[in-house]
């Protein structure tokens, strides 16, 4: 996957409500995105979706991806869906740590434990980091230096260049308050300066960064144009087709 190229993930989160719904949009994403190779693009259907949405994108250059996994790979664990289940079912990209599971109890170490437990099977993680609030003495940014930190503990500079890390500000989160292009830029440059230091130039340099809150068909462009990150994940905007495909359009 080359970085030059821009990944756009739609994250569908609970949504639709029914699996015929969900083929609809599956295909409807798929027929505007057919054969097109740039820029990537991905969708991120409920589980029970996957293996539907898989056959309704099959033919088509939109790729699957999931929401979430269970860093263990079989046994007693109710409710859970590994790696390997969603290797199986044909998903390229796996969500990881998004806000919306870290308000529900997931911990840093938890999200790392899950992106070796993606990596081991040859699925690209997307790794959400991100913080609740800005505040005007920056302490924001010692929050998302953390959330990287910890991903440094455990995976070398090899395996660091094959994660995406997602900044999604929680703040941008299906609020319509999207970060200005300025915040956009700074962060990307703030979070290759941390990968720098952790690891080293060419590392920072190899990691995808995408950017997530609040992006719409109206925003897009000019988000991707200044704000200098490798792409978007959507969330509210890749529920419809059109505006999906007005995203995907501005960033071609
Ligand atoms: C998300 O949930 O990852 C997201 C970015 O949502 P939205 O685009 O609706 O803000």
């Amino acid at each position: 996957m080359k970085r030059s190229v821009p990944l756009i993930i739609g994250n569908w989160k609970l949504n639709p409500i029914t699996l015929s719904d969900a083929a609809y949009l599956a295909s409807a994403v798929a027929r505007k995105h057919k054969t097109t190779p740039e820029p990537y693009v991905a969708i991120a259907p409920p589980f029970p979706y996957l293996a539907e949405v898989g056959k309704k994108i099959a033919k088509s250059a939109v790729a699957l991806a999931a929401q979430d996994v269970h860093y263990e790979p079989i046994g007693p664990f109710t409710g859970e869906v590994s790696a390997a289940q969603l290797k199986d079912l044909g998903a390229t990209f796996v969500i990881i740590g998004h806000s919306e599971r870290r308000a529900m109890g997931e911990s840093d170490a938890v999200v790392r434990k899950k992106v070796q437990a993606v990596l081991k099977h040859r699925l690209t993680p997307i790794v959400c980091v991100g913080e609740r609030e800005r505040d005007e003495q920056g302490n924001f940014f010692g929050f998302v230096e953390a959330q990287l930190r910890s991903l440094a503990e455990v995976l070398p500079a090899a395996v660091m260049k094959k994660v995406v890390i997602a900044y999604e500000p929680i703040w941008a989160i299906g609020t319509g308050n999207t970060a200005t292009v300025d915040d956009v830029k700074e962060m990307q440059l703030f979070i290759e300066t941390v990968l720098t230091k952790l690891y080293d130039r060419p590392t920072a340099k190899a990691v995808r960064l995408l950017y997530g809150g609040s992006v719409k068909p109206g925003n897009a462009a000019a988000l991707h144009a200044e704000g200098d990150m490798n792409g978007f994940l959507v969330g509210g905007a890749s529920l419809k087709a059109d505006d999906f495909a007005a995203i995907i359009n501005a960033v071609s």
